[in-house]
């Protein structure tokens, strides 16, 4: 009987979820930093992703576990393609506002606010492979009392919880069901079509809505090489109060860029500090 009992604990024990899901958006601190005197970008940077981080010194941001990553590689007049293809963390912080909010005007010429992205700190924060991403992963229901679909999407900064409260409140717009049914996919490790650059659906915190009503620069200029250089046609059948709910959790819209993909939105709360 005790055996039974030892084993039928274990059984219990070995079926716990890898991840513990807390139930609850925990506030996280960055202790003894002094903000004040850092660079704008680290700034935004630590109060962005708090927790993260130990220090800044010597060009470095030094991570809690002691890891440094590099912040400014010091090339200034970067192009529009080396700003996307070759961005150092600074890049990523500084070189483009995102314009919050349902009055944002249409992105203008090479204007991409959160397409210059510095891929090792991504690959730092969710995982350096999909088996490291997938370790850290958790299910999300989907407009839970409407669709109830399971989406896979990381718990990292406490982003499924997020996903949930977004969920939770689109729930309750059934004007805007129609472009959140079906949604497109969340993690999937894989590069961004026509480049070497690794999607921000590798990292789980990333999600795309009802491709339906979406529209992508690609599918209306399909020789385009991103370099910028080409007038492409703004599209969009995406309701901005939708986006409103999105950015209000951390996450931007990638219909507020010039190289639009008006499904797809990605946790960057970096780029929505006030
Ligand atoms: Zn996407």
């Amino acid at each position: 009987m005790l055996i039974f009992k030892l084993s039928l604990l274990c059984f219990l024990w070995s079926c716990q979820p890898k991840v513990e899901i807390k139930s609850e958006i925990t506030e996280k601190k960055n202790e003894n930093l002094n903000l004040d005197s850092l660079p704008p970008g680290i700034q935004k940077l630590m109060k962005a992703y708090p927790g993260h981080f130990k220090t800044f010194e010597n060009n470095e941001i030094v991570w809690k576990d002691g890891t440094k990553m590099p912040y400014d590689d010091f090339k200034k007049d970067k192009s529009f393609a080396q700003l996307i293809n070759e961005a150092d963390l600074e890049d990523q912080l500084m070189s483009m506002a995102y314009p919050k909010g349902k009055n944002a005007p249409k992105p203008k010429q090479k204007e991409d606010p959160g397409r210059v992205r510095y891929e090792a700190f991504f690959k730092k924060m969710y995982g350096t492979s999909p088996e490291e991403v997938r370790k850290k992963l958790t299910t999300v229901v989907w407009l839970p009392k409407s669709m109830n679909i399971k989406l896979q999407v990381t718990t990292v900064n406490d982003i499924h919880l997020k996903i949930q409260g977004i969920s939770n409140r689109l729930d309750t717009m059934p004007h805007l069901h129609k472009y959140l049914k079906n949604p497109g996919g969340t993690f999937n490790w894989r590069n961004i079509a026509g480049t070497d650059r690794l999607s921000m659906h590798s990292f789980g915190m990333t999600i795309d809505i009802n491709v339906e009503f979406s529209d992508y620069w690609r599918w209306a200029v399909k020789s385009e090489e991103g370099d910028g250089s080409r007038i492409i046609e703004y599209r969009n059948r995406i309701p901005l109060e939708l986006v409103e709910v999105f950015e209000e959790f951390g996450f931007i819209w990638g219909g507020k860029w010039y190289h639009y993909d008006t499904m797809h939105f990605e946790y960057r709360p970096e780029l929505l500090l006030d």
